[in-house]
């Protein structure tokens, strides 16, 4: 078993290059994140895995077979997408059931797996429910849970928690990892949302412009992001032209939040500046930080600040990582 292996795909619509020359690989039990910017080519790649659109060039292989040919319900995958299309006048059960009465499976088969994913998705006892009843947080379990019930060789999402609000988003995003990991399901996350791809996935494929730019562990990503795009798409609010004025390497350099600490008093390796702008965040407050030498630095405090205070930071020296652009 190897799962997916996608070897320089690239589709084209008129002039349009979508996807441009991607490789990319999916182990079995593997959750991978397609992260970028809209108009980057993640839909048109994972139509290209589902066998929705045909790539102008370029491989894909389940299992070391090439799969290229086959059509898309031959090829045993799983679809998720943000409008959820459950059937309207049906109850959840047939829902997702839906799937599994395409495989030919009897009523009591049916009926066992259909209960046992609704437990997983945390929808127990929910089966005779009408779809038009269910809020916008349950109704993407049900599509969840129908995309799972026939066991796809990989499962991919496209953007499903895209019509939700934040704090329902956050927490789908924790309970899909938690239902894909339980299960051992190999998918394909489709997220323009750093955060989502972050929470969701062992590997985060970063795409710009139909390219893969970067791929690897949230982990990875975060702390060498390599490009001043990739830092800035990332979420990171510290990239200096030129690392050498705060410490660091010089050139274009990326500042991690978490290498930035307060101290007092003020130590032989501290630096001062003031406090020039606060937003609280709920957990923590962003702190802005203008320098006696004019830069601007960004750190995240567990404690209120106020604006025109003097403040004293330490900044970790491999807090910093360069940047080719
Ligand atoms: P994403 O999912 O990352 O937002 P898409 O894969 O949907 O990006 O689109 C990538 C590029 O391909 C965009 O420029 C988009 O306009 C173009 N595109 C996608 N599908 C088609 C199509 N069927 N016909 C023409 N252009 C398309
Ligand atoms: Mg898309």
């Amino acid at each position: 078993m190897t799962g997916l292996a996608i070897d320089n795909v690239t589709v084209t619509f008129g002039a349009t290059v979508a996807v441009d020359d991607v490789s990319l690989r999916v182990a079995p039990g593997e959750i991978v994140a397609l992260l970028g910017p809209s108009g980057c080519g993640k839909s048109t790649l994972l139509r290209v895995i589902a066998g929705l659109e045909q790539p102008a060039s370029g491989t894909v292989e389940w299992d070391g077979v090439d799969i290229g040919a086959r059509p898309p319900e031959d090829r045993g995958f799983g679809l998720m997408f943000q409008d959820h299309a459950l059937f309207p006048h049906r109850n959840v059960a047939d829902n997702v059931a839906f799937g599994l009465k395409m495989q030919g499976k009897g009523r009591a088969e049916r009926e066992a797996r259909v209960a046992q994913i609704l437990e997983l998705v945390d929808l127990a006892g929910f089966g005779s429910r009408q779809v038009d009843s269910l809020s916008g947080g349950e109704a993407q379990r049900v599509a969840l849970a129908r995309a799972l019930a026939p066991s796809p060789q990989l499962l991919m999402l496209d953007e499903p928690l895209g019509s939700l609000d934040r704090s329902l988003r956050d927490r789908l995003a924790i309970d899909i990892r938690a239902v894909l990991n339980e299960l051992g399901q190999s998918a394909v996350h489709v997220t323009h949302d750093q955060d989502e791809a972050f929470t969701v996935a062992d590997t985060v494929v970063l795409m710009r412009d139909g390219s893969v730019l970067r791929h690897g562990s949230p982990q990875e990503l975060w702390n060498d992001p390599q490009t001043a795009f990739a830092a800035d798409f990332l979420g990171h609010p510290n990239i200096f032209d030129d690392g050498a004025e705060l410490g660091g390497p010089a050139g274009p350099a990326v500042l991690r939040t978490e290498a930035i600490t307060f101290v007092a008093p003020e130590t032989a390796d501290s630096v001062t500046g003031h406090v020039s702008a606060v937003w609280f965040r709920g957990d923590h407050f962003r702190v802005q930080i203008t320098l006696a030498g004019g830069q601007q630095v960004l750190a995240l405090s567990p404690a209120a600040a106020t604006t025109g205070d003097q403040v004293h930071i330490r900044i970790r020296p491999d807090g910093f990582s360069h940047l080719s652009d």
